[in-house]
Parts: structure tokens; C-alpha cells; sequence
């Protein structure tokens, strides 16, 4: 069906936007503009934090953001929390009604459920599913937050692209400075109801392994401890609650030790995950 006069297609080398040069990591197979202060990707990032599955902000379309933001009441939606009626009243198309209802809609909106709060930071892979595991696995965002990177990637239906994506968002000064500025705002996770039972009871505890042990394998051992809901790190540090040793336990025993780790048995062990 060709006729010969087709052209090729340039895939642009910059962003339409900001002019920065794309990139994409080898397993992608988009090209993304990397520029976080980008006005694109903030205006998209906008709209993603107060859609549906998110925040769930009635009222606040596409349009209204951009003039929010193109008058420069916004920055980032943190500022979403801030804003006043009056700010808005100086806007076209607002009159005292509208302002009120909008205001009134974000307001509205504070109080969030764990795993709508998840998907709305924008993690790379973490779709509304994986959102809503992570809240039914992690409880609270401080638990999500200081999780070992190797313990996301052990927990079921996340890749290790995604795991890397959350360990390395938590570990970024902007995003944690976001964070910050959105609870200072007075955004509000909200505790979920289903709290006890569910918890393994090693919830939140790191557990270091050493030497060899006589009644199971490392990785059976491990796997019980992660079953039980409990983290496992390769290393001793401040981090650490217990030390597991076996026979023959090397330089970590000492460690521990030293850095006034609990330090367990196997049969100490074995009592606990019981
Ligand atoms: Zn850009």
C-alpha cells in the first residue's frame, strides 16, 4: 500500500517542553523527559495526584490546575492543603460560590487511606493494585518507608524494577521533602481498621543470620522469619533487632555484640518463630 512518498518518522531527541535532552533505561522501551522540574511532567503529575484512584479530588480538572498554576498559587499539590479562598477569588472564572465549593472539595480530601496515598506519589510500576498491597503488607508509610530494598523485593507481585522504584523514591531529598511539606499541609493517612491479626508477629523486626544452623536450612530460616512478617538484612547495623547464630559464627557475632544487638540462639530462634 506504500506509494513511496512517506517520510520517516524522527523520534524527537528533546522534550517539547523543557528542552532536555530524553533518556530511557534499558528495560523500558519509552523515552522520558528526566527533568523533575519539568513543566510537563509536574502539570502531568498534577493531575495524576488528584484523579480518582489517588486523592480523589472532585472539581479539580486539567484546566483549573493550570490556571492554579499558571498564576502561581502552586507548586506542587502539597499546596493543593494551602490554599485559601481568597487566592482563588482573584482568579477568572472563580466567584465566591466556586471558590468555596473547591476549597471545600480539597478540604474534603485530606483525610487518606494508605493505599490511595501510595498511588498517589506516582511510583514507577505501582499501579492501584500494587498500592493497595503494599498498604495491606507495609500498615503504615513509615513501615513502606525504611524497608530494606531486598525485603521489597521479596515481597510477592513486585518486580525488582518496582522494588528499587520505591526503595530508591524514600531515599530521595525532593521526595521526602514533598512528603513533609504534604502532612505539614495537614494531610492525614488515615490508620486502617484491620490492623492486628493480620501482622506477622516479627512485624518491623531485621534480623541478621550467622554461622550455621543445625535444625533447618538459611533459606528455610529466612523464609520464616519473612512469613512471619519480619525483615532480614545481609549486614549488622543500628538497624538490626536480633542476630541469629548458628555454629561458628563469624565477624557479625562480634558486631552485633558490640553495637548491643539482641543476639539469639538457634533455640532462642526456633522458640520465637514457633
Ligand atoms: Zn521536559
Amino acid at each position: 500500500m506504500r506509494t513511496g512518498q512517506e517520510k520517516a518518522f524522527h523520534l524527537p531527541k528533546e522534550c517539547p517542553v523543557c528542552g532536555v535532552k530524553l533518556a530511557k533505561n534499558s528495560e523500558d522501551v519509552i523515552w522520558r523527559c528526566p527533568n523533575i522540574k519539568c513543566k510537563a511532567r509536574q502539570r502531568r503529575y498534577f493531575y495524576y495526584f488528584v484523579s480518582r484512584p489517588a486523592f480523589n479530588i472532585e472539581g479539580l480538572g486539567p484546566q483549573i490546575i493550570n490556571q492554579l498554576s499558571d498564576g502561581g498559587l502552586i507548586s506542587d499539590p502539597a499546596d493543593l492543603f494551602s490554599l485559601a479562598k481568597i487566592d482563588l477569588l482573584n482568579l477568572e472564572r472563580f466567584a465566591e460560590k466556586s471558590a468555596d465549593n473547591l476549597i471545600k472539595a480539597i478540604q474534603n480530601k485530606k483525610q487518606i487511606s494508605l493505599s490511595r496515598f501510595i498511588y498517589a506519589l506516582g511510583i514507577g510500576g505501582v499501579g492501584d493494585e500494587t498500592a493497595r498491597d503494599l498498604a495491606s503488607r507495609f500498615l503504615s508509610l513509615e513501615n513502606l518507608e525504611k524497608s530494606s530494598l531486598e525485603y521489597l523485593i521479596n515481597v510477592q507481585d513486585i518486580g525488582p524494577k518496582t522494588a528499587e522504584n520505591i526503595y530508591s523514591f524514600f531515599r530521595g531529598k525532593e521526595n521526602i521533602m514533598f512528603l513533609r511539606k504534604l502532612f505539614k499541609n495537614g494531610v492525614e493517612i488515615e490508620k486502617p481498621s484491620q490492623i492486628k491479626g493480620k501482622v506477622g508477629k516479627l512485624f518491623g523486626k531485621t534480623f541478621v543470620l550467622t554461622g550455621t544452623l543445625e535444625t533447618m536450612a538459611r533459606e528455610i530460616a529466612k523464609e520464616k522469619i519473612r512469613q512471619q512478617g519480619g525483615d532480614i538484612s545481609e549486614s549488622v547495623s543500628q538497624q538490626t533487632d536480633y542476630l541469629v547464630a548458628g555454629d561458628n559464627p563469624g565477624s557479625k557475632y562480634d558486631k552485633a555484640k558490640q553495637l548491643g544487638v539482641k543476639l539469639l540462639t538457634e533455640q532462642d530462634f526456633l522458640a520465637m518463630i514457633e
